[in-house]
Formats: C-alpha cells, sequence, structure tokens
C-alpha cells in the first residue's frame, strides 16, 4: 500500500463518516468501533472454517480495513505513518517456528 493510494481510502471513508454524520451519532465511539472490528473479524474467520469462497474473504476483509481506517480517523492519528513504522519494526524481527508455524517476534528467551 502506497501513501497515495492510502490517501485515496482515507479520504473515502471520510466521506462516509460525513455522509453518515458517525462522529455525531456514536459511530466514532471506540468501544463501539472495537466491537464492530470484532464482529468482522468473526465474519473473516467464518470465512476460513466454513470455506468460503476467495470473493467473501476478500469483501470481509475489506470490512475491517475499512474500519481500522475509521478508527484512525475516530482516535486521530496516521494509520499510514503507523503502518510504516511498524513494518520497519517488523523487519528486524526474527522468526521461529512455533507449535508447527513460523512466528515473527520479540522473542524473550
Ligand atoms: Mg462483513
Amino acid at each position: 500500500m502506497n501513501p497515495s493510494s492510502y490517501q485515496e481510502m482515507l479520504a473515502l471513508v471520510q466521506s462516509f463518516h460525513d455522509k453518515h454524520d458517525l462522529r455525531r451519532a456514536g459511530g466514532e465511539d471506540l468501544a463501539y468501533r472495537v466491537a464492530l472490528m470484532a464482529e468482522e473479524l468473526g465474519e473473516i474467520s467464518a470465512c476460513v472454517t466454513k470455506g468460503k469462497g476467495k470473493d467473501q474473504l476478500a469483501e470481509e476483509c475489506a470490512d475491517l480495513l475499512i474500519l481500522l481506517i475509521g478508527t484512525a480517523i475516530a482516535a486521530d492519528f496516521d494509520l499510514d505513518q503507523a503502518f510504516q513504522t511498524k513494518m520497519g519494526k517488523l523487519s528486524t524481527r526474527k522468526s521461529k517456528i512455533v507449535n508447527g508455524r513460523i512466528r515473527v517476534s520479540e522473542f524473550s528467551e
């Protein structure tokens, strides 16, 4: 995701928030947004556990991305900058196999 494409997505999500006046109507309350994101994560999980197709999985992932961008609007932080900073940190981490699957993390041992 390059910065310009993020800016385009941000503008679209901001327009959606403005159209429905989400800030005034409680749609930018962070606890509510966390619940909405959990709901979408459950829908993503159902795509996997119920064997739904790639198109459905993509739509549910888009739902979550839209909510994440909206949460950046609601909480007034720069998600694009946070993404770049975090990817920089991740790029320095080591990986190891944990229970048969790769994990990239800060391992304390
Ligand atoms: Mg959904």
